[in-house]
């Protein structure tokens, strides 16, 4: 029986509302090739992939070079699918996250900011909303806890004390920090042989 109200979605195999199709683009359209549940669930096995590929691999090499203490060294962005799976809400506010780690709704966080003194590395970075993100600006970590529901106080602060081992009444701010850079870039590209070569030949320092 052909509809025209209705088609069949081929991973589910099941007949169902042609306005229940997403398009590649991730809008609703009638001429999408998979219903929004299948659609949504392609799109969280395309994001496991990726994590995993990033923790087996990325975090491999990681500790190849600086060995448990990759979490003090590592910037943030070579682990953004690993930070964002950490939790599924905002720390601050609870605001959950969308299925897919999509860029636009959500941050990647420096708890200490960058601006004083913060390390541009993973421990000291979390995902949050954007709003959450935009809000706390340069504020040190102890000083935005305040502008918290007391909920989210304690959690950020759980957080925070988990990652980093210290309390934020501790932090000593410092001068801004530059962004941890390219170097480690380009031989997170090369194969574990060759790093450990790397080391060889010009020391762990130098990487
Ligand atoms: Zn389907
Ligand atoms: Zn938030």
């Amino acid at each position: 029986m052909v509809s025209k109200s209705h088609k069949k979605c081929p991973r589910c195999n099941e007949t169902k509302p042609k306005s229940d199709f997403i398009d590649a683009t991730g809008s609703n359209n009638t001429k999408g090739k998979y219903c929004s549940k299948c659609y949504k669930e392609r799109e969280k096995e395309s994001f496991l992939e990726i994590l995993e590929d990033e923790k087996i691999s990325t975090l491999r090499k990681l500790k190849i070079v600086y060995g448990d203490d990759w979490p003090k060294f590592t910037f943030p962005h070579e682990l953004q699918y690993t930070l964002w799976s950490e939790r599924d809400f905002c720390l601050y506010c609870g605001r959950t996250f969308p299925l897919s780690p999509y860029k636009e709704s959500f941050s990647i966080d420096h708890m200490e900011p960058l601006d004083k003194g913060g390390e541009d590395s993973y421990r000291n970075s979390v995902y949050c909303c954007n709003s959450c993100n935009s809000k706390k600006g340069k504020n040190l970590f102890i000083d935005w806890l305040d502008k918290l529901k007391p909920e989210y106080q304690k959690i950020s602060l759980g957080v925070y004390v988990s990652k980093l081992d210290y309390h934020p009444k501790k932090y000593l701010p410092g001068l801004p920090t530059s962004r941890l850079g390219d170097g480690m870039r380009a031989w997170l590209l090369l194969d574990d042989d060759e790093i450990k070569e790397l080391i060889e030949e010009v020391g762990r320092d130098y990487l």
